[in-house]
C-alpha cells in the first residue's frame, strides 16, 4: 500500500486508442478483419488476460464496425471485467456449449458496419500464436477467405512502447537486477545449478514477478551453451557462471544476464588472464552496441557493432547468436537484432543487447541489458553493474 499511486499501469483509455490504431492499419492494408485469439496480442489490444483453451475466445476488429469479443459463456465474467470491455470499447458476444463459435466469428467478420452481409472474398489476419486447431476451423467457416499473420498489423503497434509500458519494463528489469545481486551475494560453491535456479525463480516471485519464466544457471564448461538447462552439476570455485534470468511482472517481461565467478575465498581461484581479457572484450562490445542506439539507425547496426569488437579480438566464431531481441508482453518479440534486419530504430523500441563469447568445453560469458531507444539515444533499463562479478560464493 506504500506506492500504489506511483505504480505504473496501462490506463483503460489506452485500449480504445490501440484498437483505433489497429483499425487504421487494417484499412491501410486492405484487410477484411483482424481476428485475435488468446495471447499477447489480445492482452495488448484489450487488456484481457486468459489461458488459451480448446474453447474459442476471439476478438474481431473490422473497419466501420463495433469491436466484438466472442467468448465462451463460462468465460463471460472475466471478459466483461477486462479494461477494453469495461470501458465500452469492445462488445462481448457469448456462445453456449452447443453453439459453433467459428460461425459466430465468421458472421462478425463477414458483416459490414450496418450489419449487412459482405459477399466479396476478403483477407483476414489472425494472431501468429493462434492454435492450428482454431485456425483450421476458422478456415472451414470462412472458405472464400485468405488468411494472413496478424503480426503485419500488431508488430507495428507493439514494437513501439508507450511511457507506461516502458515504466513497466523498467520495474521488471529492476526486480530482475535485485535477484541477480542476491544470487551473486549468496552461496554458490558446492550447490547444483538446479538448486541455484530454483532459488532464482523463488526470488523473482518474492520480488514481485507473477511468473518466473526461465533461470539459466550455466557453470564452468556448461557456460559455453547459451540456452543451457540448469542441471545437477555442482558449481566449483574458480569457474564462471552465466546467470540469465527473467519472467513477467504486471505482464511485462524481464530478461537479464550477468556473469559471475565464485572464488570460494581462495585467491588461487581468481579468473585467469585469458578469461579476464575476453570479458573485457565482451563488456566493451555490449557498451559499444548500446551506445549505437538512436532513432534512424538500422537495427542490424547494433549487432554489427558488438560483433566487430568481438571479431577484432579473435572471438568472432565464438559469438554464436544474434545480439538481441525485442521485449514487451513477450520475452522474445520484434525487433530482432540480427544481421539482415535493416529496419530503422524508432523511439520507444525496447530490446535486449546480449553479446556472448562461448568456448566449447571450457567456458562461456554473456552480458544482457534491456535497452530502450530514446528520442536522442539509449536508455538501459537495468541498473546492476555489468562487470564480471568475482564473488566469494561460500
Ligand atoms: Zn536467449
Ligand atoms: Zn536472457
Ligand atoms: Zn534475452
Amino acid at each position: 500500500m506504500t506506492d500504489i499511486a506511483a505504480h505504473p499501469a496501462i490506463a483503460a483509455s489506452r485500449y480504445a486508442e490501440r484498437l483505433e490504431a489497429a483499425t487504421r492499419l487494417i484499412e491501410d492494408q486492405g484487410l477484411g478483419a483482424l481476428l485475435v485469439g488468446v495471447g499477447p496480442d489480445l492482452r495488448y489490444l484489450t487488456g484481457y488476460v486468459a489461458m488459451p483453451l480448446e474453447r474459442l475466445t476471439m476478438l474481431v476488429v473490422r473497419a466501420g464496425a463495433p469491436v466484438v469479443l466472442v467468448v465462451p459463456r463460462l468465460e463471460a465474467d472475466p471478459a466483461r471485467r477486462s479494461p477494453a470491455v469495461d470501458s465500452g470499447a469492445v462488445e462481448v458476444v457469448t456462445w453456449e456449449e452447443t453453439a459453433d463459435p467459428y460461425e459466430l466469428v465468421a458472421a462478425a467478420a463477414r458483416l459490414d458496419g450496418a450489419g449487412q452481409r459482405v459477399h466479396r472474398s476478403t483477407t483476414v489476419a489472425v494472431n501468429d500464436t493462434l492454435w492450428s486447431s482454431h485456425l483450421l476451423q476458422l478456415q472451414s467457416a470462412l472458405p472464400a477467405t485468405q488468411f494472413e499473420r496478424a503480426s503485419a498489423v500488431t508488430r507495428e503497434l507493439r514494437m513501439i512502447k508507450d511511457a507506461d509500458e516502458i515504466a513497466l519494463l523498467r520495474l521488471a528489469a529492476h526486480a530482475a537486477d535485485r535477484v541477480e545481486d542476491q544470487i551473486a551475494a549468496g552461496r554458490l560453491v558446492g550447490r547444483t545449478e538446479a538448486d541455484v535456479a530454483r532459488e532464482t525463480r523463488e526470488r523473482l516471485i518474492a520480488g514481485g514477478h507473477e511468473r518466473a519464466d526461465f533461470a539459466i544457471v550455466a557453470s564452468g564448461p556448461n557456460a559455453a551453451s547459451p540456452h543451457h538447462e540448469a542441471s545437477d552439476r555442482v558449481i566449483q570455485a574458480g569457474e564462471p557462471i552465466v546467470l540469465d534470468i527473467g519472467g513477467f511482472r504486471d505482464g511485462y517481461a524481464s530478461d537479464t544476464t550477468r556473469t559471475l565467478w565464485p572464488t570460494g575465498g581462495d585467491p588461487s581461484r581468481m579468473p585467469e588472464p585469458e578469461f579476464l581479457a575476453a570479458f573485457d572484450v565482451l563488456h566493451r562490445a555490449q557498451a559499444a552496441a548500446t551506445a549505437t542506439v538512436r532513432p534512424g539507425v538500422a537495427v542490424e547496426r547494433i549487432d554489427a557493432m558488438a560483433r566487430a569488437i568481438i571479431t577484432e579480438a579473435g572471438y568472432g566464431p565464438n559469438f554464436i547468436h544474434r545480439t538481441g531481441h525485442g521485449i514487451g508482453l513477450e520475452v522474445h518479440e520484434e525487433p530482432y537484432l540480427v544481421s539482415g534486419n535493416a529496419e530503422p530504430l524508432q523511439a520507444g523500441m525496447a530490446f535486449s543487447i546480449e553479446p556472448g563469447i562461448y568456448v566449447e568445453g571450457r567456458w562461456g560469458m554473456r552480458l544482457e541489458d534491456i535497452v530502450v531507444c530514446g528520442s536522442t539515444g539509449p536508455e538501459s533499463l537495468n541498473r546492476s553493474a555489468l562487470d564480471l562479478r568475482v564473488v566469494d560464493g561460500r
